[in-house]
């Protein structure tokens, strides 16, 4: 992709934000599991988060592609704090196209900041696979809507500020179609949260989120009734390509190290750069990584021109963390017995990644919705 100026200045803030303020600690935030807000509101005052959305809600006005070299720059340095730009774009884009326009005023420009954090939750205890069969529900009462049920498996559960739910108003055989999505405020009385103990991406607090009674006004819903699925689920389709250069930047920071590596590393009495069988792997694991990068692009340069890129993101949604997962794996492998040590970060980065080989879909769901998207839905009735 050939970058303009304001594409480059970006993709450099980022860069130097990333590797100064992010990698040095990557590990040690982990091991706290806390998120920092600071590191979020620095994203937002060097204007990392919601680069795509239109000036008046804080963005700069530039495009799906600035964003993902920023997922990319970002996930290079710490892997989970790239869940935000790429979740604040996600959730963004969601609320811009189906949220009234006092929520979007109220919500979309502290999203920008770093000040507000929004989840996501379409997923519940009996699974995530078949989304459109979820049974939380949202019953009309007067000029409200009355929510009950859990959501299961949220990032950032236990410390989002507002919550996108996709809930079912219809009967509990309509499928699809009975389900309508809302924007609910963490502060309403009758939301509770816990925080799972993950193997990785600690830092995002994935957890439940239980609605008990929880009234929101019906201003609050996202898009019409009944339309949650096909109106809101759109939006994964962008998310999709973000995810997958996460992965690539965590995937090309291992690979950078690992490159050094081989020029310090000896054994019999060489740099281990001169083994081919060092070297190729990661020549592999390059070459792998560039296609990853390029196919993204591409995917949001489709999306940029309004054109239909749910397959490609689809494609990129399984490859993108099994690829990073299995380049990673081989850079950890090129330390030898370091490698194997806590003291260094690829066993995290592999941890880090492989929570997304399940999470927005798993590679099997991904792989029928190309299916779906070659031989039509004839293929894949249930989905
Ligand atoms: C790190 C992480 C972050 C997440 N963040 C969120 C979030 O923010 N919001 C949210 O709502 N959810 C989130 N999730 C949940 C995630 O979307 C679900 O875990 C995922 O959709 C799979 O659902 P499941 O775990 O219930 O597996 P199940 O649906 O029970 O599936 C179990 C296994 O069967 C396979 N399978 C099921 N059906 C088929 C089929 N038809 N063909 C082939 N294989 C099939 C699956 O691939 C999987 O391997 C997250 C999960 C993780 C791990």
């Amino acid at each position: 992709m050939v970058l303009s100026d304001d594409q480059r200045a970006l993709q450099e803030t980022a860069r130097r934000f990333s590797r100064e303020q992010l990698l040095p600690l990557y590990q040690k935030r982990e091991e706290s599991g806390v998120l920092d807000r600071e590191l979020l509101l620095e994203m937002g005052r060097l204007g990392l988060m919601g680069v795509e959305l239109p000036e008046r809600v804080g963005g700069l006005g530039l495009d799906a592609a600035t964003a993902g070299l920023i997922a990319e720059e970002v996930a290079y340095g710490d892997f989970n704090v790239s869940l935000v730009p790429v979740g604040t774009s996600l959730n963004a884009a969601i609320l811009m196209r189906n949220a009234q326009p006092e929520i979007i005023d109220e919500w979309v420009p502290r999203m920008v900041r770093g000040e507000a954090l929004v989840a996501i939750c379409l997923t519940e205890p009996r699974g995530g696979s078949d989304a459109a069969n979820l049974q939380l529900r949202a019953r009309r009462d007067g000029g409200h809507y009355v929510i009950n049920g859990e959501k299961t498996s949220i990032t950032f559960a236990d410390r989002a500020d507002g919550y996108i739910v996709f809930a079912r108003t219809g009967a509990p055989d309509s499928g699809a179609k009975g389900i309508t999505a809302f924007f609910i405020p963490a502060d309403r009385p009758g939301i509770q949260r816990t925080a799972f103990n993950d193997v990785g991406s600690r830092i995002a607090g994935r957890g439940s989120v239980f609605f008990d009674d929880v009234r929101v006004p019906l201003d609050h819903r996202l898009g019409d009734e009944g339309k949650g699925f096909t109106q809101v689920m759109q939006g994964f389709d962008y998310s999709r390509a973000l995810i997958a250069l996460q992965c690539v930047g965590a995937a090309q920071a291992s690979l950078d190290e690992a490159w050094s590596y081989t020029k310090e590393r000896e054994a019999f009495g060489r740099p281990i750069a001169q083994f081919q069988g060092v070297t190729f792997p990661l020549a592999e694991g390059e070459s792998h990584i560039a296609a990853i990068r390029q196919l993204a692009f591409h995917t949001l340069a489709l999306r940029d021109a309004n054109l239909p890129h749910t397959a490609e993101s689809a494609m990129l949604k399984w490859m993108g963390p099994k690829t990073a997962f299995d380049v990673i794996h081989q850079c950890l492998l090129t330390f030898g017995h370091y490698g194997w040590t806590k003291d260094l970060p690829h066993q995290q980065r592999m941890r880090d990644v492989m929570g997304l080989e399940i999470g927005d879909g798993t590679a099997g769901v991904m792989k029928l919705i190309i299916a779906r998207e070659r031989v039509g839905r004839a293929a894949v009735q249930y989905l």
